[in-house]
């Protein structure tokens, strides 16, 4: 390679790597395997080492992470946190051994103490505890500043809320420390989590490490809190009035103070210990409940680590060495075409049934047409195929010299495998779309996600119950559900189910007209409204009617609703169809509006408020419906317009800002009385 093609190589490659950076960071939805990600970044590095004048001060091989989202309040590590350099092969282990041998001056036969962990599929947290309590939970986000997200780590029950002291630990618990860890999913939940969502027609998470990024980054602590989040600690950041020898010490002291430490952590002799760890970890891993993707390697002696020190993006005392994704090869069988709720068609192909450490895979989903083409797939084809983030199996390639002429183009339909009717692909959009309301598959695909738990919560009433019912005429939407106990006889009939089971569903059935506004907002299945979303929709309208008769203009203007979105919801309630199920369900008594009348009072109009930091009372959604609901409004960035900020714990830049332009700052206590005020 010239120079001059390394230079545009480079900035071609930064410029990829910035782009999955973001969809993998900032969206939680990155595009392709970490596998290949790493690909691009070791040929970034590379050429950077062969040409160093091409390295530019905003290369991400200089960087950690990414910037904290605006959502969540600031918050600043005492000591950074750093990422991992990484090893993919046993030579470049011993290279790395030999690195910190040179650079500490010791005879390159010296064997290194060195602590082996599993790498752990998660996200980095890191948690401060102030005189033995914890105050503050945070992202590692750009590894300096983090989001503050203190509530969602509080969901975490093997947290603890305070060290345990008492009998050989501390008398007085250090005045501060870090604690550094890892968030994770188990392989179950991470499962459980996909399939609740792909009933739910949202985006799946295509790895564990994601889904965890994704529900500790909420704004809403109940949906972390239905998640069954777990975490391992591994290490400390910053920390004063204790010391620890070495990383075996600290990890001791953390299982003492009441930490989830991992149990097959060793400490082993030696880089050919290190490498012999690794490999038989690579044959155990499937039996673990929870993905690894490598093993973290540390020099064990802390004053070791002190001298080695660190570059701007990570430690030279650590190492991840990464286990290769495992592919295997299969044959696709078929194409099929699946129909979801919202008439999406998405390609899913059957493959002939292959194992990969330990699980079966015999179907991947190819996402859309495009993906098909991309590809270059065909029915017949050898493939490659891999678990994406070791979990979800992807199609990486087709083995073109396999081809033996056999094969068949992939049939784009044309008509809904479903109902018949015809599927349009509009201009913009990946997806092909049955446009039949009517639809089979869509209208069961709809009742499904109503009665589901995150939305009505509809008690037993499984898929099976849904599918009978429809065939038998008596569900054709899902206001519907609320017509069967006209039909009780006939339930009872239905498969000799009991009339006791069918009380218990027709009174499941009516309790669920009880539900808050966020659920019923959120079981109409509106595209790309979420839990989240519907529950920002009902704080901001308070009111099915309202919402339906917003302009998109006014949707805009919902905090975390973007134009998409916005798009979505005003053309869902144009359709005549959709707002016959809606009059359907009011007539039925469900309950349409918030519970609080959503106007309170005037007390707050022509008020704007920005907060900043924690809220202790209640989430920062909560207060700001409430100054809805008196009048005012809720902002998110300061300006002079802005008539107070609210500040709390780990207030950030929006402090500073408000202090710049002389605009008033209350704590929390006085922005509540202002409510109480008469
Ligand atoms: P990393 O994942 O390679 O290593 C650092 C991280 O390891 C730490 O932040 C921590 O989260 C984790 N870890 C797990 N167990 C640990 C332990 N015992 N001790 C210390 N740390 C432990 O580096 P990174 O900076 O977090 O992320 C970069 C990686 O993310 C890439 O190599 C790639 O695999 C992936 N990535 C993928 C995409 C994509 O589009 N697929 C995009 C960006 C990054």
């Amino acid at each position: 390679m010239t120079r001059e093609q390394a230079e545009s190589r480079a900035s071609a490659l930064r410029e990829l790597i910035e782009h999955h950076n973001y969809l993998y960071y900032m969206l939680d939805q990155p595009e392709i395997s970490d596998a290949e990600y790493d690909q691009l970044f070791n040929e970034l590095r590379a050429i950077e080492e062969q040409y160093p004048e091409l390295l530019t001060p905003d290369s991400p091989t200089l960087r950690v992470g990414a910037p904290p989202l605006d959502a969540f309040p600031e918050h600043r590590h005492l000591q950074g946190m750093l990422s991992l350099d990484n090893a993919f092969s046993e030579e470049e282990l011993t290279a790395f051994d030999q690195r910190i041998k040179r650079f500490l001056g010791l005879p390159l036969e010296t064997a290194l103490d060195y602590i082996c962990e599993l790498k752990i599929d998660g996200l980095a947290v890191s948690l401060t505890y102030e005189n033995g309590a914890l105050t503050t939970g945070a992202t590692r986000g750009d590894g300096e500043r983090g989001e503050n997200i203190t509530p969602n780590l509080k969901t975490i029950k093997q947290i603890p809320l305070r060290l345990k002291g008492g009998e050989g630990l501390f008398d007085q618990p250090p005045p501060t420390i870090e604690i550094r860890g890892e968030v994770y999913f188990t392989r179950l939940e991470f499962e459980r989590v996909n399939q609740e969502r792909e009933a739910q027609g949202e985006p799946l998470f295509a790895n564990p490490r994601n889904a965890a990024a994704g529900s500790l980054r909420q704004l809403d602590s109940r949906i972390t809190a239905r998640r069954a989040l777990k975490i391992w600690v591994y290490g400390a950041g910053y920390y004063e009035q204790v010391t620890f020898e070495n990383q075996w010490a600290l990890l001791q002291r953390l299982k003492a103070w009441g930490f989830p430490v991992n149990p097959y952590i060793q400490r082993v002799r030696g880089i050919e210990a290190v490498w012999d760890y690794c490999q038989a970890w690579d044959s155990k891993r499937a039996e673990l409940p929870y993905e690894i993707d490598g093993v973290v390697v540390k020099v064990n002696d802390f004053a070791l680590q002190r001298d080695l020190g660190a570059t701007q993006r990570a430690p030279r005392w650590a190492i991840a060495y990464k286990y290769p994704a495992e592919q295997v090869k299969t044959k696709i069988l078929r194409v099929v075409w699946q129909v979801g709720r919202t008439g999406v068609l998405t390609p899913v192909a059957e493959m002939e049934p292959v194992e990969s450490r330990g699980v079966i895979i015999s179907r991947a989903t190819l996402h859309n047409e495009d993906e098909i083409q991309r590809k270059g797939l065909m029915v017949g084809d050898t493939v490659i195929v891999q678990r994406a983030g070791e979990v979800i199996p992807e199609v990486v390639s087709v083995v073109l010299e396999a081809r033996d002429g056999s094969q068949t183009p992939v049939e784009i339909p044309t008509r809904c495998p479903v109902c018949g009717s015809e599927v349009e692909r509009e201009a913009d959009q990946a997806a092909i779309r049955c446009l039949n309301l009517a639809c089979p598959a869509q209208i069961t695909e709809r009742i499904r996600h109503f009665t589901s738990r995150n939305a009505m919560n509809v008690e037993g009433f499984g898929d099976k119950w849904v599918a009978r019912l429809f065939e038998q005429g008596y569900l054709t939407d899902p206001a519907d559900l609320y017509t069967l106990h006209e039909h009780k006889d006939a339930l009872i009939a239905l498969d000799r189910s009991g009339e006791k089971l069918v009380n218990n569903l027709l009174n499941a059935i009516e309790k669920s007209k009880q539900n808050p506004l966020e659920r019923v907002i959120f079981g109409l299945g509106i595209p790309q409204v979420g839990e989240n979303a519907a529950r920002l929709l009902a704080d901001h309208f308070g009111s099915v009617e309202a919402l339906m008769n917003a302009s998109e203009e006014q949707l805009l203007k919902v905090q975390g609703v973007g134009p998409g979105t916005a798009r979505e919801i005003a053309q869902f309630f144009e359709r005549e169809e959709n707002q016959r199920v809606i009059e359907k369900l009011k007539q039925a008594g469900v309950r349409m509006e918030a519970e609080q009348s959503t106007s309170r009072s005037d007390k707050l109009a022509g008020k704007t408020f920005v907060f900043t930091g924690e809220l202790q009372r209640c989430p920062r959604e909560t207060a700001e419906a409430l100054i809805r609901q008196h009048g005012g409004r809720a902002t998110g960035s300061v300006s002079k317009a802005t008539s107070f900020v609210v500040a709390g714990p780990g207030a950030g830049s929006k402090l500073q800002k408000a202090k710049d332009l002389g605009v008033p700052i209350i704590d929390e206590d006085t922005f509540f009385a202002m409510l109480e005020e008469e």
